[in-house]
């Protein structure tokens, strides 16, 4: 087994006040997660949601679970009871759902909205303009069960250090743009999410808020 313990530890000397470790322990099984737990680490994140509703059932209840992945709308009722936050919103479709099923648990459940800035090709998280037409649509505001806490964002999966920072401060500085025109009374609105195991010593420098680290701390996953 990898040394949890010492994992963990060495990926929070990295990170500055205010900056907090949501551990992806996405496909590493329950030991792993109470060896991190046992050292301390209360966040964890998942991104599939059977896995994840085995995992709840079976761990310590005082973890604060975020949900990382792809989520399709006719599977948040089954995390709505207890998920923390929603990390991938990208869709208006996807926050009704989340309020709806939030609402039947007389909850408010957390949520980010998921950019695109990456070069990658893939199909989900708003682009810029996207994220601005969904905010000035202002649907989102009658949502009372959700609340929109702040960004997320991966960035390109390469080895150019510059590509990545320019990925992350485009992020920083559209949320320092959404939070000034929408949520500038909204103490809550302060999470840019960004780093993962290979970049979150960038996304430190980049102003993030929550860093996404699974295989620093666990090793590599085993599918
Ligand atoms: C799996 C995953 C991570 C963690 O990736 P590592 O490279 O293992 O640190 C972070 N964010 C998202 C959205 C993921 O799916």
């Amino acid at each position: 087994m990898v040394d949890v313990a010492k994992n963990l530890h060495d990926v929070l000397d990295n990170l500055p006040d205010g900056v907090r470790l949501v551990a992806i322990s996405k496909f590493h099984p329950n030991e792993y997660i109470e060896a991190a737990y046992k050292a301390g680490q209360r966040v964890f994140g998942e991104s599939h949601e059977q896995e994840l509703q085995k995992k709840v059932e079976t761990l310590p209840k005082d973890i604060e679970w975020h949900f990382i992945g792809h989520l399709q709308t006719n599977k948040v009722k089954y995390i709505a009871p207890y998920i923390s936050m929603i990390e991938a919103v990208d869709s208006m479709k996807l926050m009704k759902e989340i309020n709806k099923q939030a609402s039947k648990h007389d909850r408010v459940i957390k949520i980010l909205l998921e950019l695109h800035i990456a070069e990658e090709e893939t199909k989900y998280g708003l682009t810029l303009d996207a994220c601005r037409q969904l905010l000035a649509d202002g649907e989102w505001r009658d949502l009372k069960n959700v609340h929109i806490c702040g960004l997320m964002m991966m960035a390109s999966n390469v080895d150019e250090q510059e590509q990545i920072r320019h990925e992350m401060m485009t992020a920083a500085n559209f949320f320092d743009e959404v939070k000034a025109k929408y949520f500038a009374d909204d103490d809550e609105f302060k999470e840019r999410s960004w780093g993962m195991s290979h970049d979150y010593k960038i996304a430190v420098q980049c102003r993030s808020t929550l860093v996404r680290v699974g295989t620093a701390i666990f090793g590599p996953r085993v599918y």
